[in-house]
């Protein structure tokens, strides 16, 4: 059976505020290794096309092997947390992901997750935010332009931003796309934004700490 080299333009490289995961109507549930630190973690490293469209399960016979990644584990489980219900280890959220993306990305399993956690980290996102006066507070609003201002002056590209609405309506910042060349070198400008996800002109940034409870 000849699977071809899967071609594609570009990925998104999607991570996602926990706050904002979490204040839903659906609320979420902490992993079983803990509650993720108030920062972003990421949501996948996703093959697309120039078009918009986007290849998925490239190969149904594969499955995420856990001890390609063992070594990787420590560092996701604090980088790349699941936070849907019922509460997991993090190992079906990833084995997702790979399924779903990482089959079409012409990655090993290993260079995909190595791949993903190391622009996680150079895109520095909350301190990028931060250094723009941009903190996750309650009952604060900032516009949609200063959180792309902010991160375009940190990453050197303009991200997507992503919004939901928290369980009272408010609408806040869910999701930060950026987008990265096909050999998974570097970030780039993006190609095509996605649709959806449309964030109104004030936007909520909420905490993800430890107290903030009594708040809701
Ligand atoms: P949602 O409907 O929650 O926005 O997206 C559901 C899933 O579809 C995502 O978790 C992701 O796997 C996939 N998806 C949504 N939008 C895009 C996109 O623009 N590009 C790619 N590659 N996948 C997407
Ligand atoms: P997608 O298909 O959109 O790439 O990934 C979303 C899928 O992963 C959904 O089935 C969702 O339930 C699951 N999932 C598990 N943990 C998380 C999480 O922390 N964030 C998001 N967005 N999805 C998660
Ligand atoms: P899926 O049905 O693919 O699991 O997820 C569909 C959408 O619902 C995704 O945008 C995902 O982020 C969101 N989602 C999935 N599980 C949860 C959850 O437990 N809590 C919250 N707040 N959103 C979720």
């Amino acid at each position: 059976l000849c699977v071809a080299s899967q071609d594609f333009d570009f990925f998104y490289f999607v991570q996602q505020w926990p706050g904002s995961y979490c204040d839903t109507r659906r609320s979420c549930c902490y992993p079983t290794t803990g509650k993720p630190d108030e920062d972003f973690s990421i949501h996948g490293l996703w093959p697309n096309y120039e078009n918009g469209k986007w290849p998925q399960n490239c190969d149904r016979e594969s499955s995420l092997d856990e001890s390609e990644i063992s070594d990787l584990i420590s560092t996701m489980e604090k980088n790349w947390p699941s936070l849907a219900c019922p509460s997991s280890d993090g190992m079906r959220f990833w084995s997702h992901e790979w399924l779903k993306h990482g089959t079409c990305s012409a990655l090993s399993q290993r260079a995909y997750f190595q791949t993903a956690l190391d622009f996680k980290r150079k895109s520095n996102l909350l301190q990028n935010l931060k250094n723009a006066g941009i903190h996750p507070r309650n009952g604060e609003h900032y516009s949609l332009e200063s959180f792309k201002e902010a991160i375009e002056e940190g990453v050197g590209h303009t991200p997507f931003i992503e919004c939901n609405v928290d369980s009272r309506g408010n609408n806040q910042l869910y999701q930060v796309y950026l987008c990265v060349d096909s050999t998974a070198s570097n970030f780039i400008d993006c190609p095509v934004f996605p649709h959806g996800g449309k964030c109104g002109s004030k936007i909520e940034f909420p905490p993800f700490s430890s107290n903030d409870h009594d708040e809701f």
